[in-house]
């Protein structure tokens, strides 16, 4: 994994935990040689993976839109900064530039993208691992979620491993790493969807 995208929240929540985690992320991907890829903002939790990846030497290609760039301060520190017309272009560019995707805690822009990338690895869009950190318990709730869902018949059994879900970094990156492509949809005969 050349480069990762890292999906986060733009709010600085007031327990500490949360910005420490983004730092922790951002040089952690930096000291292995990980380029980050991220909204382009200096706001909150992305503004902090931004700010320790650059810090610690690490490449950092933010990727904002027209209409976000005085709203969420763009970083004009990042190694590449690209602005694009809107959110469509801005998701499509981080799957595009991205070799996986961690989703640390954020709010509901962070929950768009996360399930986005579920979603478009269940279609075939892309084949790229989809990690999860779950700090604090953060995501407890969406992990349970997620299995109700497996467990109703809403998320088929091909598909029930791509969240990958853990509680270290080191783990997550890990197991994403190792991660194999399940079947897609669009590899799926009609008869088995
Ligand atoms: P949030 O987790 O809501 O703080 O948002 C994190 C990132 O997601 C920010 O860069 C937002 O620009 C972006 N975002 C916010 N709302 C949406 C949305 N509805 N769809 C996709 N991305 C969003």
């Amino acid at each position: 994994m050349k480069r990762l995208a890292v999906y986060c929240g733009s709010a600085s929540p007031a327990d500490p935990v949360y910005i420490e985690t983004a730092q922790a992320v951002g040089r952690a991907l930096a000291e292995r040689g990980i380029g980050l890829v991220y909204g382009g903002g200096r706001l909150g939790l992305m503004g902090a993976v931004a700010d320790a990846c650059i810090h610690a030497g690490g490449e950092v290609i933010g990727v904002i839109p027209e209409a976000l760039c005085s709203k969420e301060v763009r970083n004009d520190l990042c190694t590449e900064l690209h602005i694009v017309p809107g959110m469509h272009e801005r998701k499509k560019m981080f799957t595009d530039l991205s070799d996986g995707f961690i989703t640390i805690p954020g709010g509901v822009g962070t929950m768009d993208e996360l399930w986005e990338a579920i979603s478009w690895a269940q279609l075939g869009y892309h084949e790229k691992p989809v990690g999860v950190l779950n700090v604090a318990g953060f995501y407890d709730h969406l992990v349970a979620f997620n299995q109700h869902m497996i467990d109703v018949g809403f998320v088929r059994e091909a598909h029930k491993n791509i969240m990958i879900v853990d509680d270290t970094l080191d783990g997550l990156i890990t197991r994403m790493a190792a991660y194999e492509p399940h079947q897609t949809i669009f590899r799926m005969k009609a008869d088995d969807l």
